[in-house]
């Protein structure tokens, strides 16, 4: 009961008070962390909150490996994205990309006039991407915010059809959670099913191909996975965190410091 939660508490904006946000050194360069997120169906053997969870559990991860002294300051988390491709598959929550859009702005505005201007995202499901890159855009050009996008980076060794087709509720996603949170998965439930076969010779395939198609998820899978998830194991999601929550702290420890680079 006595460790903080979340671990990076005296970074987390959500549980300082007003005084002590206004008297936050650094707010011209130093990053505030906006993570995004996404309620969606992850197959009959994950729970719906994955990409909400993983997101989480990105910074709990990352921010400690930040040097002490370096400020870095994080938002509450945006836990309902847009995920219209997951239409109809029960415990998919989304909001529109316009909902989406504004929330995003709103949060920008409202960080902008308490002073910071740096805004750093860290997304965690694909289907926010377009919305996110498009409405950072605007955070950019009419705010005049600095945007740093932290990318998660992870060298999974697994085989290239799962790297290529294997897109949602996959080996990397399952082995995650087998590692964060076992009591949340049921791997009897775990299926091996690719919207594509890599080395096909088809011209049309939903990525990656000659030609593509807009797909929703009901279009091209039938359980809801996208990937290998019976391959999964707790010891190379434990791995893949490693090296990943490695890889979002020297992002998130470069994108600060050419913030403050560029001021000088
Ligand atoms: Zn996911």
């Amino acid at each position: 009961m006595n460790a903080p939660f979340p671990a990076y508490r005296d970074r987390y904006l959500p549980a300082l008070c007003l005084a002590e946000i206004d008297a936050l050194p650094h707010k011209a360069w130093a990053p505030v962390i906006l993570q995004v997120g996404a309620i969606e169906q992850h197959g009959p053997h994950l729970p719906v909150a994955v990409d909400s969870l993983l997101g989480q559990i990105w910074l709990n991860l990352a921010l400690p490996l930040l040097p002490p002294d370096l400020p870095c300051y994080v938002a509450p988390p945006v836990t309902i994205g847009k995920s219209n491709e997951h239409w109809g598959f029960p415990g998919t929550l989304f909001v529109s990309k316009d909902t989406l859009r504004e929330l995003l702005l709103s949060i920008a505005r409202q960080l902008h006039r308490w002073g910071f201007r740096h805004l750093a995202v860290l997304n965690s499901h694909g289907g926010n991407v377009a919305v996110i890159n498009y409405t950072m855009e605007e955070v950019r050009s009419e705010l005049g915010m600095r945007v740093s996008t932290l990318r998660g980076a992870w060298d999974l060794d697994v085989s290239r059809q799962e790297l290529t087709y294997g897109f949602h509720a996959n080996e990397a996603e399952t082995s995650w959670l087998l590692a964060a949170a076992p009591g949340l998965v049921d791997m009897s439930q775990a299926v091996c099913e690719y919207p594509a076969q890599v080395g096909d010779d088809g011209m049309l395939r939903p990525e990656f191909a000659p030609a593509t198609f807009a797909w929703i998820t009901r279009d091209i899978s039938r359980s809801g996975i996208m990937g290998d998830a019976p391959a999964a194991t707790a010891e190379k999601g434990l791995r893949w965190f490693r090296g990943g929550a490695e890889r979002y702290a020297k992002g998130i420890v470069e994108a600060a410091l050419k913030a403050r680079e560029a001021l000088s």
